[in-house]
């Protein structure tokens, strides 16, 4: 649960893991929600969104509550004329053992368990279709181009760059550690990468790496980076605008000096977010789950254990504290 408003940057002491009193698990006569066990949590940079903050005049957002966010289950009683008692699902649930959902209209079954389980949070979730959307739709790659993908390593990053690859592309991700550099070039088969901690200059880092300059930019970061970005973007270039996690710790967000790019490049930046986009779901399941069978994709998780690693987890991924996605287990089965 959320223990205090969040006033500043997230810490493992805004959350904590209570006990509540064992209840019998029931749905009264009529009633259309499920109860669902949680296998798998998936910890989100998103879901900051959902912690109750003070704002400036010191009022409240929202009552602090159960953390929320995506998740695999294994439904145990259902009201609801789609699900049945024993079927594996994927989506909203709250981080606890045992979730109601009163809405299950929003769960997705999930058609391929004989893949692991822990890769509905990710690969074959809602970041895995962040990713899809985002290149795919948005950035409309063409053989040959230059695409750049920042925070390259994560859950939705490594997708990317592979989805670049596999369109025929030249891929550059930059992460923040050597290891994360080393696993895009060695992993993901990036054609090269660089880590942005260690750069003095990030503009001159993507000269370096992009003489010619940039078709693609994949944004998942902001700030500076989108400032350097924009100077090495290319006449009629995209920027798939997914995320800006640089952002979402600051009480003022940093200025970006150069959009006037934009207007001279001919650029195009389309933000979106990926829940309009699940009416195309199943085309993107069966996409992936081939790529996976063929293993012409490859997928790193970091798995923490027990509901008690997710506050760590989730306030260690706005410190790149994770390789690749990172997920909670909370029972296996
Ligand atoms: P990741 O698995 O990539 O984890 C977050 C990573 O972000 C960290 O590991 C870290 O990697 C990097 N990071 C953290 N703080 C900073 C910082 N200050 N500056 C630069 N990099 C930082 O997360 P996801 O793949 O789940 O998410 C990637 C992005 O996609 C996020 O911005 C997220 O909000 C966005 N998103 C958007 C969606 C949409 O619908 N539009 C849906 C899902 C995600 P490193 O060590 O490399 O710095």
């Amino acid at each position: 649960v959320q223990r205090r408003y969040l006033s500043g940057p997230v810490d493992v002491s805004d959350m904590e893991v209570v006990m509540s009193d064992t209840v019998k698990l029931g749905l009264p006569p009529g009633s259309t929600a499920v109860i669902v066990k949680n296998l798998y949590i998936s910890i989100d940079p998103y879901c900051l969104n959902f912690m109750a903050r003070k704002d400036a005049s010191g009022s409240t957002t929202s009552p602090l509550s159960v953390m929320i966010g995506y998740g695999v289950s294994k439904v145990v009683v259902s009201g609801h004329k789609d699900l049945k008692a024993g079927d594996l699902v994927w989506g909203m649930i709250g981080w606890e053992e045992y979730s109601l959902i009163s809405d299950p209209d929003f769960l997705i079954k999930i058609n391929h368990p004989e893949l692991p389980l822990s890769y509905y949070t990710g690969i074959l979730g809602m970041p895995g279709m962040t990713a899809y959307i985002g290149f795919y739709e948005l950035c409309a790659p063409k053989k040959g181009e230059f695409v750049f993908v920042s925070a390259a390593s994560g859950a939705v990053g490594q997708l990317v760059g592979q989805f670049a690859k596999m369109a025929g592309c030249y891929v550059v991700g930059s992460a923040g550690s050597d290891e994360k550099v080393n696993l895009l070039m060695e992993k993901f088969g990036f054609d090269d990468a660089f880590n942005y901690k260690k750069e003095q200059d990030l503009n001159a880092a993507l000269k370096r790496c992009f003489p010619e300059g940039i078709d693609i930019y994949f944004e998942n970061v902001g700030g500076a980076m989108l400032d350097a970005v924009l100077l090495n973007m290319r006449l009629g270039g995209r920027i798939a605008a997914c995320g800006m996690i640089s952002q979402y710790n600051l009480e003022k967000l940093e200025g970006v000096h150069n959009l006037m790019n934009i207007i001279t490049k001919r650029l195009r930046m389309e933000g979106f977010v990926v829940s309009d986009h699940y009416s195309k779901y199943r085309k993107f399941e069966e996409l992936i789950v081939q790529h996976l069978k063929s293993k012409e994709i490859a997928y790193v998780e970091d798995i923490a254990e027990g509901l008690e690693s997710a506050p760590a987890a989730l306030v260690g991924l706005f410190k790149g504290q994770n390789v690749g996605k990172q997920l909670v287990v909370v029972a296996r089965e």
